[in-house]
């Protein structure tokens, strides 16, 4: 008897997954409709949400802020008292800032069905939103609406400037912005020509189906005068960053020093005594005191815009970098030779010699720094890294940069049914 049981039970355990194997083998694709057995659980209602809420049954109001209204006067319309209201104010501290409550911005009542608020919604941005609980819990609390990232290209040919190709093509201020950045070293946007084209792939966040930002630039090309300039966002650890085609970076370090050897004898300040004045002056400026005959050197690449002698400055030499950068020396003995108003300098190449000339007590560099055209500490500014993409990210940038400029490709230039190919 135990033999024979055995003998089943070993033909069961080798037989029913061979019998189920054949099974699924000759029945592929003539499968017999499968016998659905409808479950008995009842199907749970919707229940309409709104920030989170449960508004089933709810009566939702929907206003502006007024001129002078505030939360107070407003839960007060909705007969919320004033105890409640001072609870709510302290509890959104740390929050939001409920004196930020800013006229003509909308904002909703969450009501019952006997028209009793129970929750006030206030929406700062098209992100954001706070709620004050109404209920005895009073509790206050910010939440985000889905944020959607969408890709977006935009593409132009330039008439006259890049800002009025960029504006009438549908992109923001803040976009044409964002493209100098990007560019700003390989590219003087005061000196585009006609018919310079751009083509950029970039990202915009949406919220409910409207726009509610803009997101990062991922690659461009912008064609001046028949020559192609690439960029592509990547980040290789110390924050995203753009690179050419090649793996350099579009950005360009200034050299931390115009004079070599050098000690720094007064920093930029608002507010500095003045050795030969007398008298307190602000100091846009950093001195750099070196021997006279120090050869003083331009700080990055750029045009020289100014060299010459000029009162308090006495002989100096002012360069522009790019559309957002540029540079001044002052009080030199000696401009150096060919430095003239439109010449062109390289990075590190001596532009002059450190002297005294103009307002100075002793041979030194007064080193200016602009940005956007307003003076600048050049100790203090943050500017960008400038490292290309190192080794160990080589693989998987020069992955990314195919298929961007694959991506870039795709995009067409107006009226244009061919595609410029990128040469060297
Ligand atoms: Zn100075």
């Amino acid at each position: 008897m135990r033999k024979w049981f055995f003998g089943i039970a070993l033909l069961c355990v080798i037989g029913v997954p061979f019998l189920f194997e054949y099974e699924t083998a000759t029945n592929p694709s003539s499968d017999p409709a499968p016998i659905v057995v409808e479950p008995v659980v009842e199907v749970p209602e919707v229940t309409p949400k709104l920030y989170g809420i449960d508004v089933k049954a709810k009566v939702i109001i929907e206003d502006v802020v007024k001129p002078n209204e505030n939360l107070s006067s407003i839960l007060s319309n909705y007969e919320v008292p004033l105890q409640e209201i001072d609870l709510l104010a302290k509890r959104a501290e740390g929050v939001f800032d409920v004196r930020k409550i800013n006229v003509h911005k909308s904002y909703k009542l969450i009501c019952n069905a006997d028209s009793v608020a129970q929750f006030m919604i206030y929406e700062p941005n098209k992100i954001e939103y706070v709620v004050f609980d109404l209920n005895d819990s009073n509790e206050v609390y910010l939440g985000q609406k889905e944020v959607v990232t969408i890709e977006k290209s935009l593409t132009g040919t330039i008439e006259s400037s890049l800002y009025n190709a960029m504006i009438e093509a549908g992109a923001s201020p803040q976009l044409v912005d964002n493209v100098a950045d990007v560019f700003g070293w390989q590219l003087d946007f005061g000196r585009l020509q006609i018919g310079d084209k751009y083509k950029i792939i970039y990202e915009e966040k949406e919220v409910e189906g409207e726009s509610a930002g803009l997101g990062p630039i991922l690659g461009a090309e912008f064609i001046h005068e028949s020559n192609p300039f690439y960029a592509v966002r990547f980040d290789q650890g110390n924050g995203p960053d753009y690179f050419d085609e090649k793996g350099h970076s579009l950005r360009k370090a200034f050299l931390k020093y115009p004079v070599k050897f050098t000690r720094i004898s007064s920093r930029y300040s608002g507010r500095r005594f003045h050795p030969v004045l007398k008298r307190y002056k602000s100091h846009k400026g950093t001195d750099y005191a070196a021997p006279t005959g120090t050869p003083i050197r331009a700080a990055g690449d750029g045009i020289i815009t100014e060299a010459r002698y000029k009162g308090g400055n006495g002989n100096y030499v002012k360069i522009r970098h790019n559309s957002t950068y540029s540079t001044q020396y002052l009080h030199m003995s000696r401009i150096a030779n060919g430095m003239k108003q439109g010449a062109k300098v390289s990075q590190g190449e001596t532009i002059g010699y450190v002297g005294s000339t103009g307002l100075a007590n002793g041979p030194h560099l007064c080193y200016r720094f602009w940005k956007n055209g307003v003076q600048v500490d050049a100790l203090k500014i943050e500017l960008p890294p400038s490292e290309p993409i190192t080794e160990n990210h080589r693989v998987v940038y020069d992955s990314v940069m195919i298929s961007m400029l694959e991506q870039l490709q795709n995009v067409s230039y107006p009226n244009e049914s061919f595609q410029i190919l990128a040469g060297d």
